[in-house]
């Protein structure tokens, strides 16, 4: 899925006061127009004063910078510091249930976490995972829109009622297993379905709920063909977390960059490397030549971009001119536009190297779709923001990660909202480290987990319940999206 021209036009509205004051004037019309959510540039400046219950200025440990033009490290302007430790009946029986469900969750977890399974491969995941919602009544379809790994639980409760979307992750990754740890991920979006079912039945308050179990996260993009296919349209909003190394007892509701890969393929000629190598066409030297411009590039780029990869051919030998080479190519930036001028700049260096070499090149940068930047919606960040904090005693941070996720791209698509929460790691354990792979495991990233499990399933009953809060919601979605 590509937006449209017009979709990808990144608003003051949603990356808050600072970058108002670079939109067009069109653009801040329009954003005037969402009067409704936003508040005056007074209120705005009282509304990002620091808090002693935020985190300014702090550098994510996900490799996060803090170039202000392209990350807003201060709160969004809807951030009001608003009290959310009253809890309503319902709101207890949430607690209730996922205190009940608490070891079970812990158990889904780790026989998920000591089985890992790569991208589209998540058959034990989706089987154990079906199984724990066709236990609680959910009714489950198993292998979704021609994925064979994707499922949905699904349960209805009443007529007329708003339907919340949930995201399980499910895939490890190749050699070092739940290193990105959606093993936790996955225990999280049933006990957040199952509490809500509950909190729906015993209060008598009309709702839907749809969890979808979504494959390959890492690199296959599973949401995006989910998405693509029609798998969140009936959803009014969606969310889930994601744990990450940090600072203990702390949320992150920040965003992601925007990512895409390419394919590139140099073909040459092979020829004998001692006997007569002015008869070859050198794709290795291509290959180098394209990793040497795009280091050179790299000082070129802003501390916020990311371009990274890998080089690869088939039988090589060291006395063979090498007649083919590919690189596997992934750039990286805060927000999708910027991301596709990146991405021009590193094409000429992949074209140079095929002329200064004689070599011919194949680029596609389509085999894999590309990952957007999260937009978590603001008001769903800030009730849940609300309550992590005053019930649970936790700090929030908009301080984003510069990893990616398929998830951005359903944030471009309906409200949504994917909180980063910390887990106790190694020293220079974040994501996708073998020492990542233990932390997702232990007691203490379980606990964190429940707490994002909590805050979610809580923020998503507040919407259903509340009219007001769904109506800014949907709002405040459709001024991020101008
Ligand atoms: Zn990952
Ligand atoms: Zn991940």
């Amino acid at each position: 899925m590509r937006p449209k021209n017009d979709d990808r036009q990144m608003s003051g509205c949603f990356r808050g006061f600072k970058l108002r004051s670079f939109v067009s004037g069109k653009q801040k019309q329009r954003n005037e127009n969402c009067s409704t959510l936003s508040a005056s540039r007074e209120e705005d400046e009282k509304v990002l004063a620091p808090s002693r219950d935020f985190d300014f200025g702090i550098p994510s440990e996900w490799g996060l910078s803090v170039d202000q033009s392209s990350f807003d490290s201060s709160l969004p302007p809807y951030m009001t510091l608003e009290d959310a430790s009253k809890s309503s009946a319902a709101e207890q029986t949430i607690s209730r249930v996922l205190n009940e469900l608490e070891s079970e969750l812990h158990e889904l977890s780790m026989k998920i976490h000591d089985h890992p399974e790569i991208a589209f491969q998540e058959r034990y995941a989706r089987d154990t995972l079906t199984a724990f919602m066709r236990r609680h009544k959910f009714h489950v379809t198993s292998g979704y829109l021609g994925l064979e790994t994707a499922w949905r639980a699904e349960y209805s409760y009443g007529r007329g009622g708003k339907v919340i979307g949930i995201n399980s992750e499910m895939d490890a990754l190749k050699g070092i297993g739940h290193a990105c740890g959606h093993n936790l991920i996955a225990a999280s979006g049933c006990g957040i379905a199952v509490a809500l079912k509950v909190a729906l039945e015993t209060h008598d308050i009309p709702g839907k709920i749809i969890l979808l179990g979504t494959p390959a996260e890492e690199g296959g993009g599973g949401k995006i063909i989910l998405l693509q296919r029609g798998g969140y349209d009936e959803m009014d909003f969606c969310l889930m977390s994601h744990p990450g190394p940090g600072p203990l007892n702390s949320f992150d509701i920040g965003s992601t960059t925007a990512v895409l890969t390419f394919e590139v393929e140099y073909l040459g000629k092979g020829a004998h490397a001692g006997a007569a190598p002015w008869e070859g066409i050198n794709a290795l030297d291509a290959a180098f030549l394209a990793y040497s411009s795009l280091s050179v590039l790299r000082q070129q780029m802003k501390p916020t971009h990311r371009s990274h990869g890998i080089v690869q051919g088939q039988d090589w030998i060291s006395n063979v001119i090498p007649d083919n080479a590919r690189l596997r190519w992934q750039v990286r930036a805060p927000t999708y536009d910027e991301l596709v001028v990146l991405a021009e700049r590193v094409r000429k260096c992949f074209e140079a190297a095929a002329l200064a070499t004689g070599c011919t090149v194949k680029i596609d940068q389509d085999s894999k779709p590309p990952y957007y930047d999260l937009k978590n919606n603001p008001i769903l960040a800030r009730i849940f923001s609300g309550i992590v904090r005053t019930q649970y005693g936790h700090s929030v941070r908009t301080n984003g990660s510069a990893a990616s996720t398929d998830f951005g791209n359903v944030s471009y698509h309906l409200p949504s909202l994917h909180p980063l929460y910390s887990i106790p790691t190694e020293t220079h354990g974040g994501n996708h480290t073998p020492a990542f792979t233990k932390a997702s495991a232990t007691k203490e990233a379980h606990a964190a987990n429940m707490i994002a499990t909590r805050g979610l399933a809580i923020t998503g009953l507040r919407v259903i319940q509340d009219d007001e809060l769904f109506r800014e919601m949907k709002a405040a979605s459709a001024c991020s999206a101008l």
